[in-house]
């Protein structure tokens, strides 16, 4: 599937699913199912932020579905990114308690693994690997959302190392997690390219000088946080990558952070349980609303699967994963909307136990998904520009 037009084009190629994922998927959803009848864990929305529970991470880590595409010698399983694809999709229509580890193993550990030393190679990733390891992202700063390239965060260079000075925000997870993945001004900017004397680092979350404070959301929960460095010594390898490379390397990480199934998934578990009380209920309108939703998923779902066979190949397809997130994100606003239109019908008294609690969390947890990773506007900027349109 290639869409074109008359200046460039989004690359989409098809990636049908094998035997070997059939049969990990329905190994997953297996697992899944007897831990949720076992009182593993209640399923919940927007898992992939909310709900953190490392034993379960665990758990995940001891079958090997944490680190699948990582080289074995460092804890990983070198499957391939459309089996880990696979584990991801059942674990978020699962709504399984997944975001203890979701940002060591979508990204953190992959950035690891490709600017890290060695030492940090065999000290980390094993670790993350085993679901007893966790990270957080530290790209954003009270000034530097959209404007990334505003951040005012410093390294300054010492005899032992780095001094890293400054505040990030918004770094989810960060209060549960081993490690944050910081980006700093080590050098100033050249003119007007401000994306120059950007530098990534691997910092310790419990250095002597970091400080982080949980911010609430709109429900009162924690998942965020502001993140505070005053003058955090570190040593000289906490540098991840090449000085000055930072711009790049973040943007690779984007990639890997937009592109996944969790920016069409995350309300999933609500529709498949509000199905179950509109089976037959739903008038030719209602039928309509929900083919849509359902085909709109199939698309989604195969866009995700292409970019994941396109990192296989070692291809960075940025404006395709910022295309997925994009739609993904206003799917997932339409299927609250629409299962709550369709649920109308309904008296609550009459709804499943868990169905009203999950459809409560999920318009509480809409806001935040066109934010998280990268705004819409910012995102259709991208493809903008990928159009030629400017
Ligand atoms: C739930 C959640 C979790 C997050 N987790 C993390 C995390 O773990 N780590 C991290 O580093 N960050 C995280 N973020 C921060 C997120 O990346 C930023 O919120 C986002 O990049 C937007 O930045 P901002 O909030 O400063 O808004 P701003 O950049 O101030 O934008 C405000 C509004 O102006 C619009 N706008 C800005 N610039 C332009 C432009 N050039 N053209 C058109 N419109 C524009 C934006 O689209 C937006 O609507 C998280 C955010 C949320 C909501």
């Amino acid at each position: 599937m290639a869409v074109t037009s008359s200046m460039n084009h989004f690359n989409f190629p098809l990636a049908p699913s094998t035997e070997a994922e059939n049969s990990l998927r329905a190994e997953v959803r297996e697992f899944l199912q007897d831990e949720i009848k076992t009182g593993g864990f209640t399923p919940g929305a927007d898992c992939w932020m909310s709900e953190s529970c490392p034993e379960f991470s665990a758990k995940l880590g001891a079958r090997g579905w944490l680190g699948m595409v990582w080289p074995k010698k460092y804890g990983g399983h070198e499957r391939s990114p459309l089996e880990r694809l696979v584990v991801t999709e059942e674990l978020l229509a699962a709504g399984a308690p997944v975001a203890a580890h979701w940002i060591a193993d979508r990204q953190t550990g992959t950035q690891i693994l490709r600017f890290g030393s060695e030492q940090q190679r065999q000290s980390i990733l094993p670790r993350m690997a085993a679901g007893t390891c966790f990270a957080a992202i530290g790209m954003s700063e009270p000034q530097a959302g959209s404007d990334l390239a505003a951040v005012q965060t410093k390294a300054d260079k010492i005899p032992t190392g780095w001094r890293l000075s400054g505040r990030k925000i918004w770094s989810t997870g960060a209060h549960r997690s081993d490690y944050m993945i910081v980006l700093a001004r080590t050098s100033p900017a050249d003119g007007r390219n401000r994306q120059v004397g950007l530098s990534q680092f691997l910092v310790p979350l419990q250095a002597q000088g970091v400080e982080i404070s949980g911010i609430k959301d709109i429900a009162g929960n924690v998942h965020f946080n502001e993140t505070l460095f005053d003058g955090v010594e570190l040593e000289a390898d906490a540098l991840l990558g090449l000085e000055g490379n930072g711009w790049a390397q973040c943007m690779g990480e984007l990639v890997l952070e937009r592109s996944g199934p969790e920016r069409f998934l995350s309300n999933f578990v609500l529709l498949d349980r509000a199905l179950i009380s509109l089976r037959g209920q739903l008038d030719k309108h209602g039928a309509a609303i929900l083919g849509e939703l359902i085909t709109t998923l199939n698309a989604l779902r195969l866009m995700s699967r292409s970019i994941a066979r396109q990192l296989e190949n070692g291809l960075s397809p940025d404006t395709e994963a910022a295309l997925v997130k994009l739609i993904g994100n206003s799917f997932e606003q339409d299927v609250v909307t629409r299962v709550r239109q369709l649920l109308s019908t309904i008296p609550r008294d009459q709804w499943p136990d868990e169905l009203a609690p999950m459809l409560d969390q999920s318009i509480f947890r809409l806001p935040p998904g066109t934010l998280r990773g990268g705004t819409s506007e910012i995102l259709r900027g991208m493809i903008a520009r990928q159009l030629g349109m400017r």
